[in-house]
């Protein structure tokens, strides 16, 4: 059976070029960039060449690059680094109500430890209003840490206007752009940002490695402690081959980004064109603009996403309910619940979103598939039709 694979914001393959520069870190130039003889050199150069693409994609310096285990890891040490370096000038915290767990989840741990953090809110598109950033400064803040390009919806923030906020008061401020890298153009210096989380399986390079970028200067308390490795900033042995293949992916993201985007969002429009005009009772969640290029939010009345998603893969088509990490979870989106969107909309939500890999066959195919799935569990809901749907 034909599968489609429609959900690239959860993971995306990793690219044959990119397999192939990895595979001889692990069967000959296995050695550890940390020794001093000519294997422990090889691997020391691999890792500063990937160093280099990483840094090229997002316009930062190589020494502004440390690598991580994923976005999540980036996250939570930007978030806790900074709290234990600086606890004593302040203990609040900004961040919005959208954010990933991997931000949320460390915000709720910092509030456990004497942290205040403030949770803004969202207009109904999903942007962060940097006046609404402003308001909610304080003489004890100490960090602010808003996403590039979020998972579910895909708002692109206006980040430049936030960090200069934030910057106007003296305040650091991070990015989480996990789902932005490969996806907008990212611009560090241009952005005035001070941190910023990636990570690779987004850019179709391998899973379990992200890093951080941290503006030259900056310093902020380990995360993980140990050895000397990244310039003492991050301990543990670095996942050499892992490294390697972000570097590839970097690098081809940043050579094919315009087509990329292009790509996408031509597929990603023809694939809302095809809904609209085939299937009644549906709602886009997420702004028209500023939208991450194959992200598509939709809502469809009447019945359940996890019902749409469990016949659509039956049919051999992948598409997501809400974020990956959350889509096993039965609790609503916090991000659909933060722009407005109705309890019973939530529930009919599904996330479509379209990459390199993705054809113009793809989409008909899951539109047909689609539309057949909607038709049966219209017929089968008890609430078709009803008054408050
Ligand atoms: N931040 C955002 C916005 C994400 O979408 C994700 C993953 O879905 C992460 C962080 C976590 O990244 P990783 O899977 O590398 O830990």
């Amino acid at each position: 059976m034909k599968r489609v694979y429609l959900d690239y914001s959860a993971t995306t393959p990793v690219k044959e070029e990119v397999v192939k520069e990895m595979i001889p870190y692990y069967t000959e130039m296995y050695g550890n960039p940390s020794s001093l003889y000519s294997e422990g050199l090889e691997a020391k150069g691999a890792l500063d060449e990937a160093r280099t693409r990483v840094a090229g994609l997002i316009n930062a310096e190589p020494r502004e690059i440390i690598f991580t285990s994923c976005g999540t890891e980036a996250d939570n040490w930007v978030l806790e680094g900074v709290s234990d370096k600086l606890k004593n000038r302040g203990k609040h915290i900004i961040t919005s109500k959208i954010e990933h767990h991997a931000i949320l989840h460390t915000g709720e741990y910092l509030e456990k430890h004497g942290f205040d953090v403030t949770y803004l809110d969202v207009d109904s598109e999903g942007f962060v209003s940097p006046a609404a950033l402003e308001a909610a400064i304080r003489d004890d803040t100490i960090l602010v840490s808003i996403m590039m390009v979020n998972n579910e919806v895909g708002t692109i923030e206006p980040i430049k206007e936030l960090a200069a906020v934030a910057k106007s008061h003296g305040i650091l401020f991070h990015t989480d752009a996990v789902q932005a890298l490969g996806n907008v153009p990212i611009d560090v210096k241009d952005l005035g940002v001070d941190f910023l989380s990636m990570s690779a399986h987004k850019i179709y390079g391998p899973k379990g490695v992200g890093a951080l970028y941290m503006r030259r200067g900056l310093r902020i308390s380990n995360f993980m402690h140990g050895g000397a490795q990244e310039t003492k900033k991050r301990a543990g042995t670095e996942n050499l081959a892992g490294i390697v293949g972000f570097g590839k992916a970097a690098e081809l993201a940043e050579a094919n980004l315009q087509s990329h985007i292009a790509h996408s969002t031509e597929l990603r429009n023809y694939l809302w064109e095809k809904i609209e005009e085939n299937i009644s009772g549906v709602q886009l969640n997420g702004p028209k603009d500023r939208r991450h290029p194959g992200n598509l939010n939709v809502s469809f009345d009447y019945i359940e996403g996890e019902s749409i998603l469990l016949m659509l893969d039956a049919k051999g088509v992948s598409v997501s309910t809400g974020s990956a990490c959350s889509s096993k979870s039965l609790v609503p989106s916090h991000v659909l619940d933060a722009i407005g969107v109705s309890i019973t909309k939530m529930n009919g939500t599904v996330r479509f979103t379209v990459g390199d890999f993705t054809t113009k066959e793809d989409i008909d195919y899951v539109v047909e598939a689609l539309k057949e799935v909607v038709d049966k569990l219209r017929e089968l809901s008890p609430v078709t039709g009803q008054e408050g749907w």
